[in-house]
């Protein structure tokens, strides 16, 4: 077996111990004679599994008491619908701050559901920094705003939030969750895809404040009702047993390596390592500019498309895999989730560092 190093963007690595134990405990879960993938979801063996996720998570991202916890399926995307039902409700207003495809397609949802108004875009600059949001851009009567907090494909980061005042701030963490401490009781409601950095693909966190639940338009589906679903402690229907299980040894390997503070120092330490290569090279660039850097998602460009393409090709080769750039933007990005070893960034960069002399 050869593992290779694996800067996928989504779904992406998870790490080893965590596959390890999946693995050891496939056939047999504990001394239930199943495997958690049987399991009936109503067993108290699997209550026990759900029920440890959760105060798992509430402590490590130190998820205040009166926020509920959801989990959920259809993905980040179907939040861009869900949001707008259940929040757009009082004055059926809502503030969006375009900073990339993700955040845009937010917003084109909601668009659906009431008056949703950009108030600040990147996209003048293909989406390479945040705007500087100040409170009088905000519509005091705005039922809630929205930003992406970690901007995947662009590599971008809101490092600061904006002051929201009394209306609800709600955020796309899809590709940051867990990569460093979070202060959630600055946020109406939190959500994310756990492809990136929690668990197979699968399953959507819902981090939301109680009072925000329970208000959801008349149109709204039954299953796309917050209030479904945490007056049923996510079981309302069969909930994505296995990838809850998952993400449940990734919160107990985040519990057990030191927390959200230690997830920060060693992610910052991997961002450091290809940032200062990338500022120091002359064949690589990042494309981002420094103060809004993303830890997580990396992207760079030779300038010159072939170039571009070689060095996939060749990264790929020896074994650094999923390093070309989304397709709407090309070049080469790096995704470096917490499962992503300190060792694979050093690896890649003195890749880069070989593949820039011999290509000078
Ligand atoms: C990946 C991603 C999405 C889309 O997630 P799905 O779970 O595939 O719907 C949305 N937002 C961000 C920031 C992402 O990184």
């Amino acid at each position: 077996m050869s593992r290779v190093y694996n800067f996928s963007a989504g779904p992406s690595m998870l790490p080893e111990e965590v596959l390890k134990t999946a693995a050891a405990e496939m056939l047999e879960y504990g001394t239930s004679g199943q495997s958690v993938m049987e399991m009936s979801h109503r067993s108290k063996e699997y209550q026990a599994i759900i029920d440890e996720a959760e105060a798992d998570l509430r402590e490590i991202m130190n998820i205040p008491d009166n926020y509920t916890v959801l989990f959920l399926q259809g993905g980040a995307s179907t939040q861009f619908a869900m949001v707008p039902m259940n929040l757009m409700n009082k004055n059926k207003k809502a503030d969006f701050v375009v900073t990339g495809q993700w955040a845009k397609k937010a917003y084109k949802e909601a668009a659906r559901y009431g008056n949703a108004r950009v108030i600040a875009s990147s996209e003048d600059k293909t989406f390479s920094y945040i705007p500087k949001i100040t409170p009088d851009m905000i519509d005091p009567e705005a039922d809630y705003v929205h930003i992406c907090m970690n901007n995947t494909i662009y590599g971008t980061k809101w490092q600061n939030l904006p002051e929201t005042g009394d209306v609800p701030l709600v955020a796309d963490i899809s590709s940051c969750i867990l990569s460093e401490p979070i202060d959630v009781s600055k946020f109406g409601i939190l959500y994310a895809g756990a492809q990136k950095n929690v668990a197979p693909a699968g399953l959507t966190i819902v981090i939301i404040r109680n009072d925000l639940i329970g208000n959801a338009m008349d149109i709204t589906p039954t299953m796309l009702n917050y209030q479904t679903h945490s007056e049923n402690g996510s079981m309302f229907n069969t909930p994505p047993c296995y990838t809850i299980y998952i993400a449940g040894l990734v919160f107990k390997w985040i519990k057990k390596i030191g927390g959200l503070d230690y997830m920060r120092k060693i992610n910052s330490e991997k961002a450091a390592i290809l940032y200062d290569f990338l500022d120091n090279s002359k064949m690589f660039k990042g494309t981002v500019v420094p103060e809004d850097r993303s830890l997580m998602n990396v992207p760079f460009i030779t300038g010159n498309e072939e170039l571009d393409a070689k060095f996939v090709k060749e990264s790929k080769a020896a074994g650094f895999v999923n390093l070309k750039g989304h397709r709407s933007v090309g070049g080469m990005r790096a995704s470096i989730y917490n499962a992503m070893p300190v060792d694979g960034v050093k690896k890649l960069v003195e890749f880069m560092k070989k593949f820039e002399e011999e290509n000078a």
